[in-house]
């Protein structure tokens, strides 16, 4: 078989499981491994119809306590992590007018819990389909093997009705952890968090997004003179830890982005970070490369719990 007629058979099973309508067949094995690494071109594919350009992205919880991203445009409903309870997803869904049942999919992007702590009842009480890497999958563990019909093994690109969703590889201390990049006409919506580094797929994906949804995990000296043992402190840091203010803004200066660019600055430590010093750290570095924050680019910062909303159209 090859990678495209296991992508048309995977995309025809997933629409069987959305619909609730089980397939004959079970979902194939896969014939290799996929890679989600890109050149410039993957991103930049012309899309085939006019789709809807209203968009809204809705952070219901962000941070090392839960992480789950709403991200609506036209009538596609996607959820992205669901690393808290599937009563906080609900009331999240619910102030922005969609229940669980209306969701299309969710994607995975890494197992760790405060990705995952929700999935399992998530699984329980609804029927869309599981985007993720099989390692993620396997890595997640016994808790979710009644649910394997539901998993569909990641493509290298999803489409979802006018929405398609491409993921990309990230350096991080998980089984196979990626981000993604969602394409509709021109527009596009990232979301990069969990990042040891930003790697050359972290920019492409990144680069010339309408709405970003990066890491600004914590501040450098907050980690190092902060409660955590040495070892935890170097797993941060490090190449597949997570990703300081400094380097998040550091990298928004130099990306090739369009005028007005939105961004949501996301997992924020609540022990080795706060709002005030990622907003100064953040202008800080803008205004050295020349730009204004809020004009140049429009920053917002993602909380723990409670929502941040941004419309593409606004
Ligand atoms: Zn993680
Ligand atoms: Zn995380």
């Amino acid at each position: 078989m090859t990678e495209s007629e296991f992508q048309l058979q995977q995309m025809a099973y997933s629409i069987g499981q959305a619909r609730g309508c089980a397939p004959d067949t079970e979902l194939p094995e896969a014939v290799e491994e996929m890679t989600y690494t890109h050149t410039e071109d993957s991103f930049m594919e012309t899309m085939p119809t006019h789709g809807p350009s209203d968009c809204t992205v809705s952070i219901l919880a962000s941070g090392s306590s839960g992480n789950a991203t709403y991200i609506r445009w036209g009538n596609t409903r996607i959820l992205i992590d669901a690393g808290i309870s599937y009563r906080r997803i609900e009331q999240g869904l619910r102030q922005v007018q969609c229940t669980v049942a209306d969701l299309d999919a969710v994607f995975l992007t890494h197992e760790h819990s405060d990705h995952t702590a929700g999935l399992p009842v998530l699984l329980k009480r609804s029927h869309m389909p599981i985007y993720t890497t099989r390692d993620t999958w396997q890595a997640i563990g016994k808790k979710i093997d009644d649910y394997s019909d539901r998993f569909v093994r990641l493509p290298r690109r999803v489409s979802l009705k006018d929405v398609q969703v491409i993921p990309f590889a990230i350096s991080h201390d998980a089984a196979r952890p990626v981000g993604y990049a969602l394409r509709c006409g021109d527009s596009k919506v990232t979301v990069a968090t969990d990042l040891g580094y930003i790697s050359r797929d972290v920019e492409l994906a990144a680069a010339h997004a309408d709405i970003l949804i990066l890491e600004a995990n914590h501040d450098e000296q907050m980690v190092r003179e902060g409660p955590y043992p040495y070892c935890l402190q170097a797993r941060i840091l490090g190449q597949k830890g997570h990703l300081s203010n400094k380097t998040a803004a550091a990298f928004l200066a130099r990306l090739p982005r369009k005028q007005g660019m939105k961004v949501l600055l996301a997992h924020r430590s609540a022990k080795n970070n706060s709002p005030a010093c990622t907003v100064q750290t953040v202008r800080e570095v803008l205004h050295d490369a020349g730009m204004v924050m809020g004009q140049d680019i429009i920053i917002r910062l993602a909380c723990q719990s409670g929502q941040v909303r941004f419309q593409d159209k606004e």
